[in-house]
């Protein structure tokens, strides 16, 4: 007989089965990401209904089996059902979960991750951040706890901290004047989108969400990130071809 285990996680995606299961992915805090079968979630009473969804947090009873784990009771504590009424919210909360879902693994310590996802679906809903600055954050943190961030708290030709002043994604990281001359792909990265990027890969997943960046800025942040995700992410994520069609482009200043 196996035993049943309690986690705290939320639901990446969500997969009908037959006309009343469903199987869904989990991204918890004790076993990282793992699947379980939800039986009965979809019928119009049943006691995983509203638990068995996308974005819904909580406490999550599931029954271990041999190979497979089984959904027995949820307590959600936070369905996000803000963004169910916020259309345009909800595509870059599909775009985190699948991102989550693409880099997080069985058994491994997700908890970083986690909080991660918790805290930039919190950040989508509120009105304090735009969308898109949370996408740049989200994406820069996530690759940053997968140890994929670029190099960017001194200069990766010396190793010295002076200035930086150039950034090359080939090379994954940014440059001070002398060396910037011979970094293949270099080009020159202005301060506040240097700082932005050092912030929000040295702050705690907590304290990331409290800044805003000018127009000019997001943009600079969003053409290297779109470049860095090209040359380091070997991967098409589904949700983001929706956002690409919505977001207006990038303006140059
Ligand atoms: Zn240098």
């Amino acid at each position: 007989m196996g035993t049943n285990l309690i986690v705290t996680g939320m639901v990446l995606n969500a997969m009908p089965i037959g006309d009343y299961d469903k199987r869904i992915t989990l991204l918890t805090k004790e076993r990282g990401r793992i699947t379980a079968f939800a039986r009965g979630a979809r019928r119009p009473n049943g006691q995983l209904l509203a638990a068995a969804s996308p974005f819904s947090f909580g406490e999550f009873e599931l029954f271990e089996g041999r190979s497979t784990y089984t959904a027995v009771k949820a307590t959600i504590s936070n369905y996000f059902r803000e963004l169910s009424e916020d259309l345009d919210a909800a595509w870059y909360g599909f775009y985190f979960l699948e991102f989550a879902d693409y880099f997080c693994q069985e058994n491994n310590d997700e908890r970083e991750m986690l909080k991660l996802l918790y805290q930039s679906l919190r950040a989508l809903i509120s009105e304090r951040f735009s969308n898109r600055l949370v996408r740049i954050v989200f994406e820069l943190k996530a690759l940053s706890i997968n140890g994929m961030a670029p190099y960017v708290f001194s200069c990766l030709g010396c190793k010295k901290k002076q200035p930086l002043v150039g950034f090359s994604v080939r090379r994954g990281g940014a440059f001070c004047e002398a060396c910037q001359k011979n970094a293949a792909g270099c080009e020159s990265i202005d301060a506040d989108t240097l700082y932005t990027m050092q912030y929000v890969i040295s702050s705690p997943v907590e304290k990331l969400y409290s800044f805003t960046v000018s127009e000019c800025v997001l943009s600079r942040l969003e053409r290297l990130m779109r470049e860095y995700k090209a040359a380091y992410v070997n991967h098409s994520f589904k949700s983001a071809k929706v956002l690409e069609e919505t977001e207006p482009d990038s303006f140059f200043c």
